[in-house]
C-alpha cells in the first residue's frame, strides 16, 4: 500500500477524478499508477448507488430512489428551473429519528447515517441524469442533517471545493428541525452554507405534539441559539413552516409565530403541506396561506409561499418514504 495514510496529494488526485471528472472506477484514473489504482480498488472499492426508481412529474422535477452497496435507499429529488439552474434535495439519512407525525419517512424510523460520499453520490446521480451542472443543494429530504453532523458538513464542503463540485456555499442549504447544538457548531462554521429551520408551530404545545422528539427543547431555547447565529454570521435563516389544516393554522398560531419572529433575521417559507396516503393531516387553502404571508410582512417579517414541486410523484416533503419497501 502507498505509504501508511492516504498522502493529501493522492487524496486530491482520487477526489478530483471523482467528484469533478465523474470517475466511478479506479481504472478510469489514469494519471494515478495502475499498482496503486489496484491497491485501492481493494482496500476503498467505490460504489456508486444504482438508480432503483425514477419518476419525473409534470413540473420537470425528478424523483430517485438510489439503493447503496449494502442495499440501503434513499430519495433524492432533482429541480430544475427555467432559469437553468438545477437544485437537488438529497438526504442525509437513511430513514429520519425524528418521527414528526406529518412526514411520511418519519414514520419508518431511522436505518442508517450516510457516509459524506453517500450524499455527494446524490447530486452527482442527478447531475449526471440531467445531463447538466447542479448550481443548488438543499439537504432537506429524509434525515435530521444535525444528526449526521460530521458526514454531512464533509459533503458539504466536497459539494463547495471549487476543484471538486463548485457549488457556491450561499446556494447550499441545510434544514434542521432546530436541534439546537447543531445550530451552534453551524454558527462556527467558516463556510457562508445557509440554514433553513423546520418550524412548523411557534406554540410550544402544538410543536410538541406534531414534532414529538423536539418535544424536550423549548422554543425560547432555539430561539436564542438562531438570534445568535444571525448575530454572529450576519446571514439570515429561514423558517419552514407546513400549514396543516385545523392544526397549526389558526389566529393564535400566527400571532405566537409573528411575536416568535419579531426582531429575528429570519425569512418565513409557508409550505404546502402535500397530503401523505393514510395520513390525516390535510393541508389550507392557497387564500389562507397567501393571507398569513401578508399578515407576516404586515409585521415587518419576509414571508413567503412556497411552490410545492414534484406533489404529484409524492416526492415533495414530508412524502419521501422509500415505497418498494
Ligand atoms: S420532517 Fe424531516 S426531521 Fe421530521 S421526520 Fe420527516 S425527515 Fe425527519
Amino acid at each position: 500500500m502507498e505509504g501508511a495514510c492516504l498522502s493529501k496529494f493522492r487524496a486530491e488526485q482520487i477526489l478530483t477524478w471523482v467528484y469533478a471528472k465523474g470517475a466511478t472506477r479506479y481504472e478510469e484514473m489514469t494519471n494515478i499508477p495502475k499498482v496503486i489504482r489496484e491497491q485501492f480498488d481493494l482496500a476503498f472499492p467505490l460504489h456508486a448507488p444504482s438508480i432503483v426508481t425514477k419518476q419525473e412529474s409534470v413540473d420537470g422535477s425528478r424523483k430517485y430512489l438510489l439503493e447503496y452497496h449494502d442495499g440501503t435507499q434513499v430519495e433524492t429529488v432533482g429541480l430544475p428551473s427555467s432559469d437553468g439552474r438545477l437544485s437537488v434535495c438529497c438526504s442525509s439519512q437513511a430513514g429520519c429519528a425524528m418521527g414528526c407525525v406529518f412526514c411520511a419517512t418519519g414514520r419508518n424510523g431511522l436505518t442508517r447515517n450516510l457516509a459524506p460520499g453517500e450524499i455527494v453520490d446524490q447530486v452527482l446521480a442527478v447531475q449526471d441524469d440531467f445531463g447538466t451542472r447542479v448550481t443548488n443543494v438543499v439537504v432537506m429530504g429524509q434525515g435530521e442533517p444535525f444528526a449526521n453532523y460530521d458526514a454531512v458538513m464533509a459533503a458539504l464542503r466536497i459539494m463547495n471545493h471549487p476543484k471538486l463540485l463548485n457549488i457556491g456555499a450561499r446556494h447550499i442549504t441545510v434544514s434542521t428541525c432546530g436541534l439546537v447544538d447543531g445550530i451552534e457548531r453551524f454558527t462556527r462554521e467558516s463556510e457562508q452554507f445557509t440554514l433553513a429551520v423546520s418550524l412548523h408551530a411557534a406554540r410550544q404545545e402544538v410543536r410538541d405534539r406534531i414534532m414529538p422528539t423536539m418535544a424536550n427543547q423549548r422554543l425560547g431555547t432555539l430561539r436564542q441559539a438562531l438570534d445568535r447565529y444571525a448575530g454572529a454570521t450576519g446571514r439570515r435563516f429561514s423558517f419552514e413552516y407546513a400549514l396543516m389544516e385545523g392544526v397549526n393554522d389558526s389566529e393564535e398560531d400566527l400571532d405566537a409565530l409573528i411575536t416568535y419572529c419579531r426582531r429575528l433575521l429570519c425569512h418565513v417559507n409557508l409550505i404546502p403541506l402535500n397530503e401523505v396516503e393514510g395520513s390525516s393531516f390535510k393541508p389550507v387553502s392557497h387564500q389562507l396561506m397567501a393571507s398569513w404571508r401578508d399578515s407576516l410582512e404586515a409585521a415587518g417579517i419576509p414571508a413567503s409561499v412556497r411552490r410545492s414541486r414534484g406533489a404529484d410523484l409524492a416526492g415533495a416533503c414530508g412524502q419521501l418514504a422509500a415505497q418498494t419497501k
